[in-house]
């Protein structure tokens, strides 16, 4: 919309009027009809306070989808629509909305920034095709910034930036792109440049047209676009950054660098310019970005990125083709007349329309009020009404066909979930893994007569987050574990304010795991009597600490070269029985190749018997074995914690025909580990968060004092914020530093209280460490 009014001197987005009845007449055209050409998908996502749901709100607005932008401080936005997120000023929830512009559908998800709400924003990427990554224009690339921006490297999502706030105080193109370079490791496609600084900030130089584009009115409505000549004083710096930016695109693009050379008048075309950068950042997701720069609040910048969302991010069509998970060379088309596929991402419990299943389509096409499949749970699925989605506004449609995202209603809807046309092949789509819940806190509640209620709400609440983990250890107790203080805070404000619940979070804790720090060897022979019948099994185990989180067991004893192939086949098989509940009969006996080498001969009161080398254990009592080590290594050997780091390999053993039974294996994995661990000096871990402190330097020192010597953090390093070039915050340092996830509770209200607000910081989980022998000590003798 904005490229093709260039002619025009000046030209209003759109009056409100206009507005008004446009998004009248999107709702009357109904929107499923758009052609999968014409549908982007797109998240924004970005650090908490980075301007996600301001810049949201502009869009909405210049597209004639709201009459007027809301704004978080009044608590007003469209997007954060919960009286938790209105309140707070901040994104809990990622709200969905769909709005057309420039011809085109847009579905739109604004993601919440805080590390907490984690879980949220990949259910989100895994949907979308592409994202505007939104930094803050004084405080660069921030930690939260690249935990997202990983986040979207991890599904291969590809990006535009939008520089935001450049009307604040300290705000900076260099010092922005130098932070995008250095820790996203990124060749930044820089697009425009801001022109006028601080309260002067006012208008950008588009470089691929090289024309000024000005914001006129308050509400960035209005806007002139200006050729630019000698006589602009920006004109030497904007031929010095386009020629970078060809000179960035020529190293990716042949055609372009052939032009480049000859300094050819092709590249005044600005189609084949935008062509080759969207080429690009669809194969070079993780290493290009183009660079917008703009304020949100100030209704500067956004349309230019509503453009390049269509300019520049793919389609449905042009991302890769989905597979199922459990054959990935069975694919499917977009098509229409492909048979559906569609993935449930999220569900809400909405007071009016009940269970809402925000889906995305990935081939073929679904009708409202249909029976259909849904192979992740295999089990039939029936679906009422489809919803095109506007923040918390359903608008009924009849169909919707593939590319799109919709609301399905369904009290069968389950996140995380693949809905197929009929189950006559179980083609399922990949499922997310969920983040590590690291802190748990008791949930206090008035009166017994409430726990029914409680127990119900707590369970649509995890219907509706399944990174919330509530365990209840007995009629009383119930537990809540989550990503953070704030999620959980957020629970105990929703049951009480959506469920009229009141309930306390007692003592917030973290939650602490096991490991060992040495290695151990043991061979153990069990032989016992069950109800006359006799037991008996072999083996040698050697545990030792691993490098991998996960547990693993491993083989490391003498065999025919195909075991290893054909056992991985029968897992396989297993695993699939297992995730679809049910006995496949036409699956072949797969059986172990090794033949039966005589170990020993048993002899007790019941007789004599051969004992075999465990090479030609069969394989389902193989199996068994294995899931017996790894299910003993669940739970730790000090606290009962749960135990990682471990690797297993099993160096010998031998059965018997008759006495070897599943009931054998697991008594002989239960008294080896009985008997193991005094060689493995168990450890316990904690969750481990990297800090990221900005504050100003005469508060260096109290700040570094306090987390050495209260909270047993360790200072990785001290940098002056000097590349603030002309800023007035330059005399402010960056601390990086790592803390116990222990230590970081209360932490806010700590660092605000010492530094009397002038110190902000964020902070991601990194990794879980040994606590020390001290701490150890301390929680070895701690009663539950
Ligand atoms: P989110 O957490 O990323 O969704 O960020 P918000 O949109 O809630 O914005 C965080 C705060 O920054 C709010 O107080 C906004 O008013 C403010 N803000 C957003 N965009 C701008 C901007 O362009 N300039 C300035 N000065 N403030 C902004
Ligand atoms: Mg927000």
């Amino acid at each position: 919309m904005l490229r093709t009014c260039l002619k025009q001197r000046i030209y209003t987005y759109s009056s409100i009027r206009d507005r008004i009845n446009q998004e009248r007449a999107e709702r009357l055209k109904n929107l499923p009809t758009t052609t999968q050409e014409k549908i982007r998908n797109f998240g924004i996502i970005a650090h908490i306070d980075a301007g996600k749901t301001t810049t949201t709100e502009r869009m909405l607005f210049y597209a004639g989808a709201i009459p007027f932008p809301g704004e978080v401080h009044d608590g007003t936005t469209t997007m954060d629509f919960m009286p938790q997120e209105r309140q707070r000023g901040i994104t809990i929830r990622s709200a969905a909305i769909s709005f057309n512009w420039a011809n085109h559908q847009y579905n739109l998800i604004d993601t919440p920034g805080h590390i907490d709400f984690t879980a949220e924003v990949e259910r989100s990427l895994r949907v979308l095709d592409g994202a505007i990554a939104i930094f803050d224009g004084v405080s660069g690339v921030q930690t939260q910034s690249e935990t997202v921006w990983l986040q979207a490297n991890k599904f291969n999502i590809p990006k535009i930036a939008f520089v935001n706030k450049m009307d604040r105080q300290g705000a900076s193109l260099e010092y922005t792109i130098q932070s995008m370079k250095d820790r996203l490791n990124i060749k930044p496609f820089i697009m425009q440049i801001p022109v006028g600084e601080i309260d002067y900030f006012n208008s950008v130089i588009d470089l691929l047209s090289f024309q000024e584009i000005i914001w006129l009115d308050k509400y960035g409505s209005e806007v002139q676009f200006r050729d630019i000549d000698k006589s602009h004083p920006y004109y030497d710096k904007a031929i010095k950054a386009r020629d970078d930016l060809l000179s960035n695109v020529s190293e990716y693009d042949e055609t372009i660098a052939e032009l480049y050379l000859e300094d050819s008048k092709e590249l005044l075309n600005q189609q084949l310019l935008l062509q080759s950068i969207k080429q690009i950042i669809n194969t070079n997701y993780n290493q290009c970005c183009p660079i917008y720069f703009g304020s949100a609040l100030k209704n500067r910048g956004v349309q230019p990125i509503l453009d390049a969302v269509h300019q520049l991010l793919p389609g449905p069509s042009e991302r890769p083709l989905i597979f199922d998970i459990n054959n990935p060379n069975n694919k499917r088309k977009l098509d229409k007349s492909e048979k559906l596929t569609a993935y449930v991402y999220k569900v809400l419990q909405d007071q009016d329309l009940g269970l809402l299943g925000f889906t995305r389509i990935y081939s073929g096409e679904m009708i409202q009020k249909q029976n259909y499949f849904n192979s992740t749970k295999d089990e039939l699925i029936k679906i009422g009404n489809l919803y095109r989605v506007r923040a918390n506004r359903y608008v009924p449609i009849n169909s919707v066909q593939a590319g799109d995202i919709i609301a399905i209603q369904s009290k069968q809807a389950v996140a995380g979930s693949t809905i197929i046309g009929s189950n006559d092949d179980k083609f399922v789509l990949q499922q997310l893994q969920l983040p590590q819940c690291v802190f748990f806190a008791n949930l206090e509640y008035e009166s017994a007569k409430d726990k029914l209620k409680l127990d119900q709400a707590l369970q649509q609440l995890q219907l509706e987050d399944e990174s919330l983990k509530i365990t209840v250890a007995d009629e009383t107790l119930i537990t809540i574990g989550g990503q953070g203080e704030l999620h959980l805070e957020i629970v105990v404000q929703r049951l009480k304010e959506d469920f009229g619940l009141n309930t306390k979070l007692k003592k917030l804790q973290v939650e602490y795991k096991e490991s060992i720090s040495e290695e151990g060897v043991l061979e153990i022979k069990y032989q016992d009597l069950l109800k006359g019948r006799p037991l008996w099994f072999k083996l040698k185990l050697k545990l030792q600490p691993s490098e991998q989180q996960e547990n693993e067991v491993i083989f490391d004893f003498d065999r025919e070269n195909d075991f290893d192939i054909l056992y991985k086949q029968f897992k396989e098989t297993q695993l699939r029985q297992v995730a679809t509940q049910k006995n496949e009969t036409s699956v072949k006996y797969i059986k172990n190749p090794c033949k039966n080498i005589e170990v020993e001969t048993i002899i007790d009161d019941h007789g004599e018997e051969k004992a075999y080398h465990i090479s030609s254990l069969q394989f389902p009592m193989f199996y068994h074995l294995e899931k017996s080590i790894l299910a003993s290594l669940n739970r730790g050997f000090l606290k009962s914690y749960q135990m990682q780091g471990i690797k297993a390999t099993l160096l010998d053993g031998a059965f018997s025909v008759k006495r070897t039974s599943d009931l054998a294996i697991g008594r002989a994995v239960q008294k080896l580990m009985s008997e193991i661990h005094p060689l493995l000096k168990p450890i316990i871990l904690e969750p481990i968060m990297d800090l990221e402190i900005s504050c100003p330097n005469s508060l260096q020192q109290k700040i570094i004092n306090d987390l050495i010597s209260h909270r047993r953090g360790k200072i990785i390093e001290i940098k002056q914020d000097q590349n603030r070039a002309g800023s007035k915050n330059s005399n402010r340092v960056i601390i990086t530093a790592t803390i116990p996830s222990q230590e970081t509770i209360g932490y806010s209200t700590a660092i605000r209280s010492i530094s009397q607000g002038e110190a902000f910081f964020s902070m991601i989980f990194k990794k879980y460490e040994y606590v020390g022998g001290q701490k150890q000590n301390e929680l070895i003798s701690e009663i539950f």
